[in-house]
């Protein structure tokens, strides 16, 4: 029998249909051939600096002149944003609400071999990227346009990744996005009637069941969340309290870049290098605090597609049981 899971945060109801359940074994895809160092026409590949906006940062070990070869990570506008400070519309209210899409739409390049991939770089190389996104993450904060930073990676042409060369994008965006709203308004609902924050407890309840931990370190734990969206879905969950990914130290930035790097390196082994999706879940930065809400990161493989149901429901439909996911990935 398929059971009705709830997210304890968010409120949103998850059908966990282990009917239609597959084996782990059934999302192995043979490994796609690898992929050339360098591209002719990748406007992400060195030597190729002009064929994007122009860089906003650039990690140089060599010093060169901006938008030349000889970096290591590379930032720059998105040449097709989705945000952009300036925007205009036209403000005749009626029935249909309308607002400028004003914010930030950055691109952030890991690294100038066109093969690589988080999970399979140098962990040196991973952290370096981590801290390039806290750094764009502050300066974007405090952007009075941007309410809310929101840093994700689309992994593969299956997840919505138009260019193949590993990079992450940021977006600045000018309001609280709903999924963040859901969360902040659970996480404060249960310090409020609980008195503590529902992601400590979570860490808590996870660590001391087990059952759904993948890897756990000093200062993260890796889980199948209990109401998962998705198959073989990932929660990164700091074991300390902090609400925003801007204010980690570098020593939990390092321990986050090899959790991380472990998580992306596991399923690329054991799943073919799948695509896949991740995103950093902060708290806004619209002046407030929001001192019960906690920094994670939610990673999603795409190994099943969207059908109409979870379209025209917004329930999901999982095939897997977190706790089956979680003992295949230990
Ligand atoms: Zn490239
Ligand atoms: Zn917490
Ligand atoms: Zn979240």
């Amino acid at each position: 029998m398929g059971e009705l899971r709830q997210d304890i945060v968010t409120g949103q109801w998850v059908v966990i249909a282990t009917e239609r359940a597959k084996r782990p074994s059934d999302f192995e895809r043979t490994r796609p051939a690898r992929l050339p160092n360098e591209v002719d026409d990748c406007p992400f590949c060195p030597g190729h600096e002009h064929m994007t906006p122009l860089e906003v940062l650039a990690v140089r070990p060599e010093d060169g002149a901006p938008n030349t070869p000889g970096w290591q990570v590379r930032v720059f506008p998105n040449k097709f944003p989705a945000f952009e400070t300036g925007s205009a519309v036209d403000p005749a209210g009626g029935l249909f609400p309308v607002r400028p899409a004003d914010g930030q739409h950055e691109v952030i390049v890991h690294s100038p071999d066109h093969a690589a991939s988080l999970g399979t770089m140098p962990a040196e190389e991973v952290e370096l990227v981590l801290r390039v996104y806290r750094h764009r993450y502050r300066v974007n904060c405090d952007d009075p346009h941007v309410r809310h930073v929101h840093i994700i990676v689309n992994h593969g042409r299956e997840s919505g990744a138009s260019l193949e060369h590993s990079h992450s994008q940021l977006f600045g965006v000018p309001l609280v996005p709903p999924l963040i709203e859901l969360e902040l308004e659970g996480a404060k609902l249960y310090a409020e009637q609980e008195g503590e924050c529902v992601f400590c407890r979570i860490v808590e309840e996870e660590l001391e069941s087990g059952e759904r931990v993948i890897a756990r370190s000093s200062a993260y734990i890796a889980i199948s969340p209990y109401a998962s969206r998705f198959p073989f879905g990932v929660w990164i969950l700091p074991r300390y309290h902090l609400e925003s990914f801007g204010e980690i130290d570098e020593d939990q930035l390092d321990e986050f870049a090899e959790m991380l790097r472990g998580i992306l390196g596991l399923f690329h082994d054991r799943f073919g290098d799948p695509p896949y999706n991740y995103y950093i879940h902060t708290a806004p930065c619209d002046g407030r605090e929001h001192p019960y809400y906690h920094w994670h990161l939610e990673f999603a493989p795409r190994l099943t597609t969207l059908g109409a149901f979870e379209l025209g429901t917004g329930m999901m439909i999982n095939v897997t049981t977190p706790e089956s996911a979680a003992a295949y990935l230990r």
